[in-house]
């Protein structure tokens, strides 16, 4: 078999070049980071999850018309995705403070905030990714005023629709980091939700425990990270309510 051509390798996933022009296959690692890759592991079936549960909400936005690089699953690790030049930006937005929100303003983690807040950071590991305003994007010439635009509906409709998919199955979305990808037909770019949705780019508290069900486990050591995010998908109905059950063999006389 041909070897594919590696794109791209980031923390969480790696890059390779589609079947064809224009697409992307897009290989969801095990590897789990934290505090700008300080802390490091391997987290065994991390990507399995991931890539099932952006899967599951990448094609509910796009049910919902909100326009995303999605175009399908591959196999558990990879999927296939339409190439998009990456804004250079990561779109924040939080329904409770917590993590760097309370940190910096002094809110305690939880507070429900009067309405969803709308951060941008500038997608720069070397700097620690630093929060940035609609002023330095504009001088700076990262995206467009019409672009901005466009990314704040976005970002508040996925904030709408993952809220209510989250809300359905007793979990509270937190907050979540998305990227936004720019794709060209001819002379007319779109944006679209691109990267991935997943428990490591959200905070998902379970509604009557606030038990963490993301990538917090992790940073925090609070426990087992598949477990956390296996009971996203199980609750999003993505895995058998007992997995022991199919992975035992059966006797078959
Ligand atoms: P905070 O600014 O509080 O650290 O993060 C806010 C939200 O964005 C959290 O849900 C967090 O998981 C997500 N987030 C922020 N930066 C990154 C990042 O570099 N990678 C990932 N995967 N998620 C991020």
């Amino acid at each position: 078999m041909a070897r594919r051509k590696k794109i791209y390798e980031g923390k969480a996933k790696t890059l390779y070049e589609g079947p064809e022009p224009g697409t992307i296959v897009q290989y969801f690692k095990d590897d789990a980071t934290a505090f700008n890759a300080e802390k490091k592991d391997v987290i065994d079936g991390k990507g399995v999850l991931n890539n099932l549960l952006s899967e599951y909400f990448m094609v509910g936005l796009g049910q919902v018309g909100v326009p995303t690089h999605f175009l399908k699953r591959l196999n558990m690790r990879e999927q296939l995705v339409r190439s998009c030049e990456i804004v250079p930006l990561e779109v924040i937005v939080r329904n409770y403070a917590a993590g760097t929100m309370s940190k910096r303003l002094g809110i305690d983690e939880g507070t429900q905030l009067p309405r969803p807040i709308v951060e941008y950071c500038y997608k720069d590991d070397s700097l620690g990714d630093p929060l940035v305003t609609e002023e330095h994007i504009a001088a700076f010439g990262w995206a467009s005023q019409q672009d901005m635009d466009d990314i704040l509906s976005l970002a508040l409709r996925v904030n709408d629709f993952l809220s209510g998919i989250m809300y359905g199955v007793g979990i509270k979305l937190v907050d979540f980091k998305i990227e936004i990808g720019r794709i060209y037909d001819g002379d007319f770019q779109r944006l679209v939700v691109a990267d991935e949705i997943s428990p490591d780019s959200c905070r998902l508290w379970d509604m009557e425990t606030n038990q963490k069900l993301d990538k917090d486990v992790f940073r925090r050591d609070l426990g087992s990270l598949t477990d956390a995010y296996s009971e996203v998908a199980r609750r999003l109905g993505l895995m058998p309510n007992n997995p022991a059950s199919i992975t035992k063999p059966t006797l078959i006389n």
